[in-house]
């Protein structure tokens, strides 16, 4: 990591809706300008080089930040949002004359460290959605079958509340890589994704009570109308959304467990109750069989 100037973060948009991008945009603590602009940790400036979205340049010019960072020899932190198509040699997405998958390889292969900000970045998420027409992975994936050994941290959510990806970012500025310690099996920051939802949901006693809301507006545990908080590893209950003024299951929305790895189709359909069979493990089985 450079110890003077600012660290360049390069922003690079795969096969995605651009919500991760939009959800970053709403950072309120820190806002969008201090995080852009200011430092994200006192003594650690970084600086956008490069976000198709939000910089002027487009064309050339924008092709020609991308083209010149692995050759400058200054390390820069890679984020990854949406996923990389792989099928048909990588053709249904393309930047200028190379894959997205090419891009990505090369890009990572010269960053100081790669976030895959995003479900789809970092699993494959809903363009991996069965049957997954254009091959669509996640990151990681992509790097490792490609032989390309960078260090990559997972920062999912569809989208990811901006507070996780500030929280992965001061992380990697103030502490460096991740250890295989700092991250859990699907490759999150264990500070950041803490916690499983019901086991933080404040519908929880109605859960242990069997009352269970059987149309959209009822009290009760949203169980049987498809909620997936006993599967889904997220601090949405004390983070919340937009400012911290509410989250899906206080919306009285089913969580749909969009941290996951396997995201949508194992969660799918949505507004069906998940089966025990299909829970994670055993504690999940448990929780599952216990409302049936
Ligand atoms: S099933 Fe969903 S609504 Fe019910 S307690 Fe668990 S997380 Fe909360
Ligand atoms: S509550 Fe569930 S669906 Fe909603 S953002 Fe959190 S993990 Fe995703």
């Amino acid at each position: 990591m450079p110890q003077g100037g600012r660290l360049p973060v390069v922003w690079f948009q795969a096969a995605g809706c651009t919500g991760c991008s939009m959800s970053l945009m709403n950072a309120q603590y820190p806002h969008l300008t201090h995080l852009l602009l200011d430092e994200v940790v006192p003594g650690k400036p970084i600086a956008l080089a490069f976000h198709a979205t939000l910089m002027g340049p487009t064309g050339e010019p924008a092709l020609r930040v991308v083209n010149r960072l692995g050759q400058a020899n200054q390390p820069y932190v890679l984020v990854v949002e949406g996923a990389i198509p792989t099928a048909s040699g990588g053709s249904f997405g393309v930047m200028a004359d190379h894959t997205l998958a090419e891009r990505t390889e090369a890009l990572a292969g010269s960053a100081f460290a790669v976030l895959a900000v995003g479900t789809c970045a970092a699993y494959g998420g809903i363009p991996s959605g069965s049957p997954n027409p254009t091959g669509a992975r996640g990151v990681g994936s992509v790097l490792r079958e490609g032989g390309v050994s960078a260090p990559v941290v997972n920062v999912p959510g569809c989208p990811p509340h901006p507070r996780w990806f500030v929280e992965t970012l001061a992380f990697v500025l103030t502490r460096g890589l991740p250890t295989a310690e700092d991250l859990d099996s699907a490759g999150r920051l264990k500070g950041v994704f803490r916690g499983l939802i019901h086991e933080n949901c404040p519908r929880r006693a109605d859960f242990e009570a069997g009352r269970f809301a059987r149309n959209f507006g009822e009290e009760g545990c949203l169980y049987e109308l498809g909620c997936k908080g006993p599967y889904a590893e997220a601090p949405c209950p004390w983070h919340r959304w937009n400012g911290g003024v509410n989250w899906c299951i206080q919306a009285n929305h089913p969580c749909l467990a969009c941290c996951e790895p396997d995201f949508p189709d194992r969660v799918s359909p949505i507004f069906q109750k998940i089966e025990a069979e299909r829970a994670k493990d055993t504690l999940r089985s448990e929780l599952c069989a216990r409302s049936s």
